[in-house]
């Protein structure tokens, strides 16, 4: 189709206008040469952030690409007007200038190809213009027309006249319907003499959403409960907290709320959207402003959405992944055209990580909610954090933003905080004035309390169940929930309560391994350097298979150990192996069967948005008693039958090889313990683990947010690591080791040239801590520096020299959340 639009051969008249066009890339492509853009002839009706389709190269292959500059013969830069080709084809998709800018930042700073940042911005689904449709509407000629008529259309004509204003514009064939012996032939005629003017606008067919469906019927079946009902009074710390914000409405400025869980952090987002639309001018519709609120994927729940509808009706555009490709189309033009001149409908957009580049003006607050949440970081390119790109975007439309959590990251912390005086500032040097306005919501609202935590010591546990069993008794089952939970489990069941259960390791157990310690057969994957995880199905007739969690290859059991034939042996834990566990447990006595009143839910079980939405309503509906899960159940759920939180091993993500593992497992043992108690009843929390000294479960079991933060920053200042320094990573990938080597080494010699005038501090290159993913070895080089800018201004060097390239066998990665 787009071909048969570009005639190459066609002569063309000499070209005076010209555009800058960066052609959009996708996330393979290798190559930052085009980054400034290339230069094409422009027609009139093309502007600045215009997204249009160009050919490209000798063959001239199409591409499309965002228009980054306008101008005359100075775009040319030498070369000859003759020599340059025109633009093949203009599309209806606009970006801001705002977002031009803010992609033009990420490129700098998140060392991505600018067309790469731009093809991330926009969803497929725009790109494609998925489920568009033209249509025509009429409307009267504003001035007399003379041209004669028959007496059909004189007829027709006259009864157009007679009809009201706002009648028009219409169709076509609506206009027929309206008239009396008219059809749609005779309106044709009246478009073609000129007495109708027809426009044709491009609209997508939208489609119902299942989300706002289910999110209206919640707000429909509880209108009398207290979420619904509409603003309660604010607690005193919320009344403080929505001073702050309203206080720096219209200008830049970065709120941290921290707030426990059930402290009431989504009424002062609301309250604040609330006071920001109060502050618009009625008289002066161009001039309405806008919010967007991110949410973690997972917390985009029919609770949340049925909140921002309960109170701002159809001005909130929900934006998740449950969305059809048209669908996500229809949202974003609705964002597009509802914040422009006042004619649309729109004014908030609620979504995941990418709601931040939704095309609003005049946007007027931003809230980042669980700010903490790394599903906010993006693992591939352009390697962004939607919350510093959300601050970034605050800065450029002058307005304020919230990072809200119960669990603060600690880069967030760190910004609430008067930095100490440097080490070698002059003595009596008053410390700087901290970067982010903190105001903290320390209590539950209303009668609710926060949960008692019990930790538990999974030796302890052991030692309790041996003396419990008979003399002589052999327990042939791995026991993963010891005596004190199975315990609170029960009563808690036959209480009529509901049981909250984490475990952050998907499938039936991570440790495949010969019966016969002399032999030491681990089963690994042939083309990563991990051990593989063994996962029960029982539509197989092998009952199960074996997966890689980095490669996703499949492989099946080995019948025997293959080095001594022996007996294999699965060891460990996961969300599978609990599944079977609980229902041995507890099937007999509480009715407890897997996908009815027992359900799982994690990234094997919940394949689409759907799924996952389908068991939580199942589990709040209470037909379901016990629900079991990865990290997916620690956030944002609000269940009033839950009495029991149960934690099978906080120790998951403390053995990860990484500095951040303590702060993740604080976060984890919080939010999920956060979960209970919502109801009247106070509830419980247990949190099994091997480490009851651990300071990170010590302080979760506390709820002490603030003593864990100063711990674990004093840690991190004594060791040199992020917040207090900042860090970036260079992953080199190749299938021949040694290419890999090299290009690390030639990286971190690069980057040691700067250790002195920079004050970068380099490391390696080292292999990573998963040495090899999908046949690819992998070596690093770590930077840290003081500041951003030192790291920035060292990139910024090797990337102009071509000596830094982000590509399939280099990984940029600038503030790095993982660092496996
Ligand atoms: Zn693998
Ligand atoms: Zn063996």
């Amino acid at each position: 189709m787009e071909s048969d639009l570009f005639h190459p051969e066609t002569p063309t008249p000499a070209m005076t206008r010209f555009a800058r066009v960066v052609v959009e890339r996708g996330i393979d492509r290798a190559g930052d040469s085009a980054d400034a853009g290339l230069t094409y002839g422009a027609p009139d009706d093309v502007h600045p952030g215009q997204r249009v389709v160009v050919p490209l190269g000798r063959g001239d292959k199409l591409a499309a690409g965002i228009v980054v500059a306008i101008g005359g013969a100075e775009l040319l830069a030498g070369l000859s007007a003759s020599r340059v080709k025109p633009i093949a084809r203009v599309t209806p998709v606009t970006l801001t200038p705002l977002i031009v800018k803010l992609a033009s930042w990420m490129s700098d700073y998140y060392v991505a190809p600018l067309g790469m940042v731009f093809g991330t911005m926009l969803p497929a689904a725009v790109k494609k213009q998925t489920g568009t449709k033209t249509r025509v509407y009429v409307d009267r000629a504003p001035v007399a027309i003379d041209t004669p008529l028959s007496k059909r259309l004189t007829s027709a004509w006259e009864q157009v006249q007679a009809l009201p204003a706002e009648a028009f514009p219409t169709t076509p064939r609506a206009l027929a319907m309206m008239l009396d012996g008219v059809t749609e032939s005779a309106v044709k005629k009246l478009i073609e003499n000129g007495h109708l003017l027809a426009t044709s606008k491009q609209e997508v067919q939208e489609s119902r959403d299942w989300l706002m469906d289910c999110a209206n019927a919640q707000n429909a079946s509880s209108t009398g409960s207290a979420q619904a009902a509409g603003p309660l009074a604010l607690t005193e710390h919320q009344t403080a907290a929505l001073d702050r914000v309203a206080g720096t409405l219209g200008t830049f400025a970065v709120h941290c709320l921290h707030g426990v869980t059930g402290s009431g952090k989504t009424e002062v987002y609301l309250r604040a959207i609330e006071a920001m639309l109060a502050r618009d001018d009625p008289h002066n519709p161009a001039h309405t402003s806008t919010a967007i609120m991110l949410v973690p994927e997972i917390a985009l729940t029919p609770q949340t959405a049925s909140r921002f509808t309960a109170r701002f009706g159809d001005r909130v555009a929900v934006l998740h992944s449950g969305l059809t490709a048209s669908q996500r189309h229809g949202q974003w033009l609705a964002c597009a055209q509802g914040s422009d001149s006042g004619g649309g409908r729109v004014r908030i957009v609620v979504g995941a990580r990418s709601a931040i580049f939704a095309p609003l003006r005049n946007v007027g607050l931003i809230v980042v909610d669980e700010e903490h949440d790394s599903s906010y970081k993006q693992d591939q390119l352009p390697r962004y954090h939607g919350r510093d790109v959300a601050i970034k975007r605050a800065q450029l439309e002058g307005c304020p933003v919230i990072l809200g959590s119960a669990t603060p990251s600690l880069e967030t912390w760190a910004n609430t905080k008067q930095a100490p005086p440097s080490a070698n500032a002059p003595a009596g040097t008053l410390p700087s004035a901290s970067k982010y306005i903190l105001s903290s919501l320390p209590a539950r609202v209303g009668q609710a309390r926060l949960p008692p935590v019990q930790i538990v010591d999974l030796a302890d546990e052991r030692r309790l169940r041996a003396l419990v069993q008979p003399e002589g008794w052999r327990d042939r089952h791995l026991h993963l929930i010891g005596p004190t939970l199975e315990d609170a489990i029960g009563q808690t069941l036959t209480g009529q309560g509901q049981v909250l259960l984490l475990l952050n390791r998907r499938g039936y157990a991570n440790y495949i391994c010969c019966t016969d310690p002399k032999c030491g057969w681990v089963m690994q994957c042939e083309h990563c350097d991990v051990t593989t995880v063994y996962h029960i199905d029982r539509r197989l007739k092998a009952g199960g298979f074996v997966r890689c969690h980095h490669c996703l290859a499949e492989l099946t059991l080995p019948a025997s150990c293959p080095d001594c034939k022996k007996t294999i042996n699965t060891f460990g834990l996961g969300t599978q192996r609990v599944e079977a566990e609980l229902e041995r447990k507890f099937g007999p006595s509480h009715a407890l069967a897997m996908g009815t009143t027992l359900l799982r839910l994690d990234g094997d079980s919940m394949q689409t948005a759907r799924d996952y939405f389908t068991a939580l309503s199942r589990f709040a509906s209470g037909q379901a008693r016990v629900l079991l899960g990865t990290q997916m159940i620690a956030k944002g759920l609000d269940y009033p039958g839950v009495r029991l939180v149960g934690v099978i091993s906080a120790d998951t993500s403390l053995s990860f090889p990484d500095f951040r593992a303590a702060e993740r497992t604080f976060q984890l043992v919080a939010q999920v313990a956060g979960r209970a108690g919502r109801g009247k009843d106070p509830g419980r929390v247990i949190v099994q683990t091997a480490n009851p000294q651990e300071p990170a479960i010590v302080l979760a079991a506390r709820h002490d947010f603030v003593r864990f933060a100063d711990f674990e920053l004093a840690q991190r200042t004594e060791s040199g690591l992020p917040p207090i320094k900042r860090m970036a990573r260079v992953v080199c990938r190749d299938v021949v080791l040694a290419k890999a080597q090299n290009a690390a080494a030639e990286i971190a010699g690069l980057l040691r040239e700067f250790e002195a005038d920079l004050g970068l501090r380099v490391v390696g290159p080292m292999p990573c801590a998963i040495a090899r993913i999908g046949d690819h070895h992998r070596i690093e080089v770590q930077v840290t520096a003081n500041s951003r800018t030192a790291i920035q201004r060292a990139f910024a060097s090797l990337r102009e020299q071509g000596l830094l390239v982000s590509d399939a066998h280099t990984a940029v990665d600038v503030d790095p959340i993982a660092l496996l």
